[in-house]
């Protein structure tokens, strides 16, 4: 019954279920899960309580005739006065001058309204005369579409109800997680979040689905993991310990011990049958390049070949230089594929790919183009994951036959999102940086001490280092009162003569950007004025002063990334934040900047201010769609539902036990056992 089709409640006609179609509503059980965003309370209020501009209920008892006045066409304004408890008030109605005569001195009134606290004025939006409330104390609100009303909306659920009353609904929660949770059964819960009658009932009739909804979604995410693994179909690498360790002996420095574990981790995935799906992430200069090295290079010994996808064209060229400087010691040979390779070039490097004559291949999504084609593709990296979509992803996954896939980042991902995004990878960290690096100093000021800053990079460069100055936007914007890279450059060039200042943004053609980029890099010029084309990846170490104007523009991660860009090598460096921070949160973004250099903290941060749909800030964040929960305020339910859904695949009882059947069965409708995996 709950899997028929929404058409068989009494009331639903063609129309209606097209209306409900469009909001993806195709069956009984469907409409019971279009739950309500929110609820209208007709509680009384205590009317000493109520804050100004409240939307309250209050009993009241009329103190004056009503005034009716008429203005314009057929609008009326109706005025009475009513004592709640000892309050006198007054009550607004506008437009039901219909009211005059119902509403006599002396009798009971439920008024709801918007209370306006100086004036001691209710504007009315519903009135009833009596004491008793006709109606629900909490009404359901629901997203509706078409000629479908919210009203209508609610009888379609409470026929459903009805006719649902007699069947013997089974629970899809097995009863021992019931119990031990102390959640209502399926039913009731369902009921409850359309009719509430209290609050305490619809809270844990809504813990319930958010369960239930958590628990299936890591069964699931469980479940690709467990397939996967079990599959085996994943290449088997004989990749030899000593020619790692010959490899990481001769690089010019010691890898940091969360290196060495990660490294570890990657290489046990590649030697074994599994299919790798692990993201690594590191914060920004904890080095997961050479970790990347390490694996394209261990991959290369097999025979197989690997690829490095990244975001940007600046980054593809200095990935390929610096796996080039590593690389090719060990007689391996690595191309660079973007999309400013044209004509014979490009024609000789894909043959020269296609034929495994490459080993190690660097681009930006060039790489996944129809005519870049492998020999024998065993290793994908994507740097910078989250600025890929899934379909990116996959279509250089599907470039070889089960390569192993890495994906890095440097937005360390709170566990929220680690768990909830990327329920179905492994993980690596490196939470660690580099011995020797020294704290980069950040200071946050306005736009008035500009000249203080600028002198300070006069000093900077006076000493031989370098700096970055990040502008938001790169074309005059007056609404927006941003700093144009095109205006700061020019009045840096005025302010600083004898030093060369670089010019980046986005409108440069690939060659320029090459030139400017490899200016800076050789200290030719000494200050780059930047858009946030830097943002990621970008390795000056002898920078060390990072300007970022109109900083409250930007999200915390974001600025976590530019501040990345500084404090590479042993230099002291800074992190300068200018920016007037008109609100609150502003301010707040800014003062959190200046207090901490810990990404995983930032992050954790930036998901509160700013919600996780945002958080990424780019496309698709792989964020499962839920209908119920909220990843950041049921973040605990998240977690005992992941670690439920472990214990569960692990003891095997998944597959047998009887009280996991609707779940199995459901499951199984989604394609989960045979179809493709999520990513
Ligand atoms: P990210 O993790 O941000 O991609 P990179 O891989 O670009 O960081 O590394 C940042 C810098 O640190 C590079 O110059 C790299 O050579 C250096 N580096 C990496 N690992 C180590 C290490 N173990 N000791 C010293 N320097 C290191
Ligand atoms: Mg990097």
């Amino acid at each position: 019954m709950l899997g028929a089709p929404v058409n068989v409640i009494k009331g639903i006609g063609p129309e209606t279920e097209k209306d409900l179609q469009s909001l993806n509503i195709y069956t009984v059980e469907d409409l019971l899960l279009h739950f309500p965003y929110r609820y209208e309370s007709y509680h009384i209020k205590d009317l000493a309580k109520a804050q100004h501009d409240e939307k309250i209920t209050v009993k009241g008892k009329v103190h004056s005739e009503p005034s009716l006045r008429f203005f314009g066409k057929k609008k009326s304004r109706l005025s009475f006065r009513m004592f709640v408890d000892e309050f006198l008030i007054s009550a607004i109605a506008f437009n039901r001058a219909f009211l005059k005569s119902k509403i006599k001195i002396g009798e009971t009134v439920l008024v709801t309204g918007k209370w306006d606290a100086h004036r001691a004025q209710l504007t009315v939006l519903e009135i009833q005369i009596g004491d008793r409330r006709r109606g629900r104390a909490i009404e359901p609100v629901y997203q509706t579409k078409g000629n479908l009303t919210v009203r209508a909306i609610r009888n379609y659920v409470s026929e459903a109800f009805k006719q649902l009353e007699t069947l013997d609904i089974p629970d899809p929660l097995p009863t021992k997680i019931r119990q031990a949770y102390k959640l209502p059964d399926y039913m009731t819960a369902l009921h409850t979040l359309h009719f509430p009658d209290r609050p305490d009932k619809l809270k844990h009739s809504r813990r319930r689905m958010v369960f239930q909804e958590l628990f299936y979604f890591q069964i699931k995410m469980q479940l690709f993991k467990y397939l996967n693994r079990e599959s085996g179909s994943g290449l088997a690498l004989p990749i030899q310990q000593e020619v790692i360790d010959q490899f990481v002996g001769q690089l010019p420095f010691s890898l940091t011990e969360a290196q060495s574990q990660v490294v570890n981790e990657v290489l046990k995935d590649l030697r074994s049958a599994y299919r790798m799906n692990r993201l690594l992430q590191g914060d920004v200069g904890s080095g997961k390049t050479v970790v990347a090295a390490i694996a394209l290079y261990g991959v290369a010994t097999c025979g197989f070949q690997g690829a490095l996808m990244v975001p940007t064209e600046i980054l593809a060229e200095q990935h390929a230089e610096s796996l080039h400087a590593l690389l090719s010691p060990f007689n391996v040979s690595v191309a660079l594929l973007t999309s400013g390779i044209k004509g014979k070039r490009r024609k000789a490097l894909l043959s020269a790919l296609e034929a495994g004559e490459i080993q190690i291949i660097v681009g930006t999504h060039a790489l996944i183009q129809e005519e870049v084609k492998f020999n024998k593709l065993g290793l994908v990296i994507a740097d910078e994951q989250h600025r890929f979509g899934v379909e990116q992803r996959r279509a250089l996954r599907s470039k070889g036959e089960e390569p192993d896939v890495l994906h890095m980042t440097a937005t360390p991902i709170p566990r929220t999102l680690a768990i909830s995004a990327f329920g179905d990878m492994d993980i690596s960290t490196i939470d660690q940086l580099p011995a020797g690096r020294k704290r980069i100093q950040t200071s946050w000021v306005k736009h008035d001490q500009l000249h203080d800053v600028l002198q300070f990079i006069s000093r900077q460069v006076k000493q031989g280092r370098q700096a970055y100055v990040i502008c938001p936007l790169i074309e005059e914007s007056e609404q927006l009162d941003v700093q144009n890279a095109i205006d700061v450059h020019a009045q840096l060039t005025q302010a600083f003569k004898g030093i060369s200042i670089g010019l980046m943004h986005g409108r440069l053609s690939s060659e320029e950007k090459d030139e400017v980029m490899e200016a800076f890099k050789n200290n030719k010029s000494q200050i780059l004025v930047s858009t946030t084309v830097v943002e990621v990846g970008v390795n000056v170490p002898n920078a060390t002063v990072m300007v970022i104007y109109d900083a409250d523009r930007f999200g915390l991660a974001q600025l976590h990334q530019l501040r990345g860009r500084v404090g590479r090598g042993n230099f002291q460096s800074y992190c300068i934040l200018i920016s007037d921070a008109h609100s609150e949160v502003s301010k707040e973004r800014m003062r959190i900047m200046t207090e901490t250099t810990d990404g995983f903290e930032l992050s954790e941060y930036d998901l509160k201010l700013r919600g996780p749909g945002d958080f990424f800030g780019h496309k698709q964040s792989g964020l499962p769609d839920f209908k119920i929960a909220d990843i950041v305020h049921d973040f605990k339910a998240l977690d005992v539902a992941r670690r439920d859904a472990e214990r569960l695949l692990e003891t095997k009882a998944f597959w047998h036990d009887e009280d996991y059947a609707i779940i199995r069965k459901d499951l199984e409708n989604q394609g989960v056992f045979t179809g493709e995996r999520l990513d």
